[in-house]
Formats: structure tokens, C-alpha cells, sequence
């Protein structure tokens, strides 16, 4: 098997010179030949059901099957559209970020085939407003294709038309928030919305809409092109397939790998160059800084979702956070806290005065000004946010927090009246907007 060895999906042409340019996609990277493909021997529902046999779980944090959430789309309602999320902006997460810099048009390709499969004819992309350089690749992409015959009027001669808009946030962490996204490209508050109505009911300007991740769809033009079956031939049975993890924090060579879903916690962290400077592992978080943080015994954990639950956190992104034996964990939680505190919406009581709180108490702990009950206090704020709150922000906010303290509560206890000597900085993303 051509992938045996060191198997890639979305990586496997993503170093191919000027691989963004849709020449180069074509001549040396298999593009668009999914896209062909479907356009020539299948019918929409084909391309559906042939994602829903491959059990492609949503690769944004939540893994649900992406097959199963494009049918629960209503049939006969119409117009219909498909959301592409690319908002990435959890700390320590930016698989999505390299997909978009560096290969445009597999996200493009497979955003394609998701219009095809849930019959959109208008289809938008969603990019972080941060990301300018991001956003001007796609539509760069988006014209290329365009001019090919691949978007527009009778696609290729298909008889389909599918227009893509590509569309900025506003730099607004809860954007990334589907229904919270959703408002924002209407023109409102980026906030979220109750739910139901979920999104495949009243999405988009109140129609069936399916949002789905930037490295979700970039797996699509390898299901069209090989088949379910051969990307069943890697990762869990539970959960097939590969996974960009991205490492950051103290590696060697921080950076995106693309591995089997299931391989070691371990075995990531020494692709990139393992621990820095020779040093040992304090703990780390598996799947961006919103999941609870894991100790050191954790560390050969594979990494899928199950796995991961069974450990006592979350995959999510698969956003890999690594810390020294010298990194001031206190100083990490206060820090986090900060960007929750700053990104909270404000829609909700809990999240909107809690994380103010959590951010006042903790920043006098990490400043050696702590009282007593001050860590007890902390601990009882953080759960009277966590699933009390209107959306994930909140439980966001307070799991590093509770996590780091429960882990590393001897860390805390002697801040309390002891400021740290030296502030760690630990750069958790490292790529270019
Ligand atoms: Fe907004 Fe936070 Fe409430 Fe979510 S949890 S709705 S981000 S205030």
C-alpha cells in the first residue's frame, strides 16, 4: 500500500512547491480529480453515503460523523448551505491554519464535494479574521477554480451550478462557535444561539445549513478519490483515519504532524524532536487549552477520542500543549484564564462575571497574593461556570483552571504567598496569520 509507511492524507503533497496554485494542485498532487470523479460517475447521495461509510468524525473537537450530520440535512428544503469553519483560534490549535496557507484547494475541493453532497448551490467559507493571508489564498483559490470550469454555471459541464463566497470573521474567538458563526455572517453579534433549532434545521438565514471543519472536508477528496474502505485502513475502528496534531510548547520542533488516529501521546511529541533541552515532562494538554490538562503517566495515551475520555480529558482539536518541569503552572492558568475572560460574549451570567473572577483571584495567587481558601474559592467559582453556562465557552474557561489545580495543587499552595521568580512564556502557536 502506497501509505504504509508513513501514510498522509491532507499532508501527503502539502510540501510540493506552490502546491496553493491550482496548476501544481492538478499536474502533482491528484487535484481535483475527486471532484471529477463525482461530477462523472456519482450522484450527490453517492458522495454522501461513501463519507458516511468511512465514519469521518468532525475533526473540529467534537468528532461527531460527518456523514450522519450531512443526513439529518432535510431533503426538499431549499436553498440549503454548507458552512466550511474556519475560524481556528483555540490556543495551541492551527492544523487548519497550515491546510489553508499551504494547500487552499484541498479544502476547496472537498468543500465542493460537501455542496455536492448535501445539494448546496451556494456554499461559504468562513476563514478567522486574523488570518488576512488565509482568507486572500482562498480567494485566490476560489478564482482559479472558477476560471477551470470547477465553480460557477454548469460545473463542467454537469448541469450543476455552486457558487463559493469566502468570508472573514472579525476577529471573535466564539465565532468558532457554529451558531455564534452563523449570526456573525448574518451581519449580527457573533453570539451563540439556543439550540434546537440546531443548524441543520435553521442554519444560514434560517435554512438547513451543515458547518463543518477546514480539516474535516480537506479528508474528503481522498474518501471520493480511494474510497471509504482505504481510509478505514487507518486510525481506530471507532474512529478511522488520520489526524493533524498540532505540537506546541516545550518540543524541539514544534509544528502540525499528520498521524494514524490512535498513535501515542509519546510518539507525536518525538516526531517533533521530543522534550526541549533534555528536560522532563510536567503535563500537558491533549486537545487545544480548553481540555483538562494530564500528568505524565498519561503520556503513552493513544491519541483518539476514546482513549482520551477514558484518560480523564478531551482530544478536541488535538491541539498538543506540552510543558517542561520548569514551567510555572500557575502562571499558565492565570494566563489562560485572561484570553477566556477576554473572548467571553457576554451573553451569559456565569461565564461573563465568572471568568472576570477567576482572572482576579488567580492573577493575585500568580502574584505571590494569595489568602487562604483562596484555591478552595477558585475551584468552586470554576465548577459554578463549567456547565452552567450557555455554550462551551464556559466549561472552556473553567477546565484549565480546575484541571491545573487539581493536578498541581502543590504548585498553587506555594504561590500563594510567593511570586514567581521568572515568567515562562510558552509560545503555544508558532505559524504566521
Ligand atoms: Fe457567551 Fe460565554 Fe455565555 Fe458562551 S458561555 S454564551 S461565550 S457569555
Amino acid at each position: 500500500m502506497a501509505y504504509a509507511d508513513d501514510p498522509k492524507i491532507i499532508h501527503k503533497y502539502i510540501d510540493v512547491p506552490n502546491v496553493k496554485s491550482i496548476l501544481v494542485y492538478e499536474e502533482k498532487a491528484e487535484g481535483y480529480a475527486a471532484w471529477r470523479k463525482a461530477l462523472s460517475t456519482m450522484e450527490g447521495a453517492d458522495v454522501l453515503n461513501e463519507v458516511k461509510s468511512a465514519s469521518l468524525g468532525g475533526r473540529g473537537g467534537a468528532w461527531f460523523p460527518t456523514g450522519m450530520k450531512w443526513s439529518f440535512m432535510p431533503k426538499d428544503i431549499f436553498p440549503k448551505y454548507l458552512v466550511c469553519n474556519g475560524d481556528e483560534s483555540e490556543p495551541g490549535t492551527f492544523s487548519n491554519r497550515e491546510i489553508i496557507l499551504k494547500t487552499p484547494h484541498t479544502l476547496l475541493e472537498g468543500f465542493l464535494l460537501g455542496c455536492y453532497a448535501i445539494g448546496c448551490t451556494h456554499g461559504y467559507i468562513y476563514v478567522r479574521g486574523e488570518m488576512m493571508k488565509g482568507y486572500e489564498n482562498l480567494r485566490r483559490a476560489v478564482a482559479e477554480a472558477r476560471a477551470r470550469g470547477y465553480i460557477g454555471k454548469n460545473v463542467l459541464g454537469s448541469g450543476i451550478d455552486l457558487e463559493v463566497t469566502v468570508h472573514t470573521g472579525a476577529g471573535a474567538y466564539i465565532c468558532g462557535e457554529e451558531t455564534a458563526l452563523l449570526s456573525s455572517m448574518e451581519g449580527d453579534r457573533g453570539q451563540p444561539r439556543l439550540k434546537p433549532p440546531f443548524p441543520a434545521v435553521a442554519g444560514l438565514y434560517a435554512k438547513p445549513t451543515s458547518v463543518n471543519n477546514v480539516e474535516t472536508l480537506s479528508n474528503i477528496p481522498f474518501i471520493v478519490r480511494e474510497g471509504a474502505a482505504e481510509f478505514k485502513k487507518f486510525g481506530t475502528e471507532k474512529s478511522p483515519g488520520m489526524k493533524i496534531v498540532s505540537v506546541s510548547g516545550c518540543v524541539e520542533r514544534p509544528g502540525n504532524f499528520e498521524v494514524p488516529v490512535g498513535t501515542p501521546i509519546s510518539t507525536v511529541v518525538a516526531l517533533a524532536g521530543g522534550i526541549w533541552k533534555g528536560k522532563a515532562l510536567k503535563g500537558f494538554f491533549p486537545g487545544g487549552s480548553s481540555t483538562p490538562m494530564m500528568t505524565p503517566d498519561k503520556f503513552d495515551t493513544p491519541l483518539d477520542p476514546a482513549s482520551i475520555t477514558a484518560a480523564g480529558s478531551i482530544l478536541g482539536t488535538a491541539g498538543l500543549c506540552i510543558f517542561d518541569e520548569d514551567v510555572d503552572i500557575v502562571h499558565v492558568a492565570a494566563r489562560l484564564i485572561q484570553f477566556y475572560k477576554h473572548e467571553s460574549c457576554g451573553k451569559c451570567t456565569p461565564c461573563r462575571e465568572g471568568n472576570d473572577w477567576l482572572v482576579r483571584v488567580l492573577q493575585r495567587v500568580d502574584a505571590g497574593r494569595g489568602k487562604d481558601g483562596d484555591l478552595d474559592m477558585l475551584v468552586d467559582m470554576a465548577s459554578q461556570i463549567a456547565g452552567r453556562s450557555f455554550c462551551l465557552l464556559g466549561d472552556a474557561a473553567a477546565t484549565p483552571v480546575m484541571s491545573s489545580i487539581k493536578n498541581f495543587r502543590p504548585d498553587f499552595e506555594k504561590r500563594l504567598t510567593n511570586p514567581a521568580d521568572e515568567k515562562t512564556f510558552i509560545p503555544l502557536t508558532l505559524m504566521e496569520h
